[in-house]
């Protein structure tokens, strides 16, 4: 890239790391922050590193917020005894737009995946064993129904088993390999209501 300034082509560099920029909208999004007035760009500057700075796991769902609860895990109206396990925070906000469930969440941050070289210890797992120590109904394992995500699943209902606490799985509705994220919301109603227990 050597036809652009050292600065250009950097901009270009960094932005292409991020997940989904190819190096064709790296460029094209480099000469629209160019493009841009300064007091706009320091605004985006300055957004990025705020959010970075300030937004943390929650203490109880370890999904991602800005204070030390979650919304969800702070309110009363929520059923507190049922808690459904997604691999991530946008799985989270999938079903947060059914509006549909009433329990609470707990957010793995991945899935057990041996050919990556991720084992339970390097998923928020330990955590959810710690909740349900609590007074907890059920757990309803919400993970994908990828190769990685029924593996994890197996895990935790074979953990969970002993303890007595219902264990389900939601319905296998859901495409195959199918990130939730991408599921129409009625697709997730039905593999929640049509959950199977473990
Ligand atoms: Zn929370």
């Amino acid at each position: 890239m050597d036809y652009y300034s050292n600065q250009i082509s950097r901009l270009i560099e960094e932005l292409s790391a991020l997940p989904g920029i190819g190096s064709k909208s790296a460029t094209r999004l480099a000469f629209h922050i160019i493009n841009m007035k300064e007091a706009e760009v320091k605004r985006l500057a300055e957004t990025l590193v705020e959010a970075k700075k300030n937004v943390k796991y929650c203490k109880e769902c370890y999904t991602l917020t800005d204070d030390d609860l979650c919304p969800i895990c702070k309110s009363s109206k929520r059923d507190h005894q049922t808690i459904m396990v997604v691999e991530h925070t946008r799985d989270l906000a999938a079903y947060e737009k059914t509006g549909k469930y009433e329990g609470v969440y707990h957010v793995l941050h991945g899935a057990i995946s041996p050919m990556l070289g991720i084992g339970p210890e390097d998923i928020k797992l330990k955590e959810l064993i710690k909740r349900l120590e609590g007074d907890i109904k059920e757990v309803i394992i919400a993970t994908n129904s990828s190769l990685e995500g029924e593996t994890t699943a197996m895990y935790i209902s074979k953990l969970i088993k002993p303890t007595g606490i219902k264990v389900s799985r939601i319905a296998s509705g859901v495409p195959v390999g199918g990130d939730l994220e991408y599921i129409d919301e009625v697709t997730l109603l039905r593999a929640l209501e049509g959950r199977t227990s473990l």
